[in-house]
């Protein structure tokens, strides 16, 4: 499942549409657009179609394209690390002694709880400011 913004769903949706085609599946074959722009099969008279996305696959819905978009251009974050970088540049080492300890070891050892919600907290954040989308658990950062 993908997880993006409205705004970015709406560019992905009209991009996927834009790259592929429509596709009867029951006679397989590309289907034309006519005159008025609607696709109707020309053998079977349908118009339950499905998108063909060449070198890649036929399927209904866009939802598989958009999927294909975000694996292809965007580009895949370890989301761990960055928000271990977040906590490491917001907060001071933690030091005793000769020993130092960086913020964001300290947090996942003493708390590990803490650590994972606000890890969600934050990812979630970005999803939301449209800066990264998730699909199945992975963030991926894109260059819109
Ligand atoms: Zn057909």
């Amino acid at each position: 499942m993908l997880e993006a913004t409205e705004e970015i769903k709406d560019k992905f949706r009209e991009q996927a549409h834009e790259m592929s085609r429509p596709f009867c599946y029951m006679d397989y074959i590309t289907v034309p657009l006519d005159e008025d722009g609607n696709a109707v099969c020309p053998k079977c008279g349908t118009d339950d179609l499905m998108r063909e996305l060449e070198g890649v696959g036929v399927e209904y819905g866009y939802d598989w394209i958009m999927e294909h978009i975000v694996k292809e251009e965007g580009t895949a974050i370890d989301a761990d690390e960055m928000y271990a970088d977040l906590l490491d540049e917001c907060y001071e080492p933690f030091k005793m002694g000769d020993l130092e300890y960086s913020p964001s070891q300290v947090l996942k050892d003493v708390d590990p709880t803490a650590y994972r919600i606000g890890k969600q907290d934050y990812l979630d954040s970005l999803v939301e400011d449209g800066q990264l989308v998730c699909l199945d658990g992975t963030y991926y950062q894109l260059d819109l």
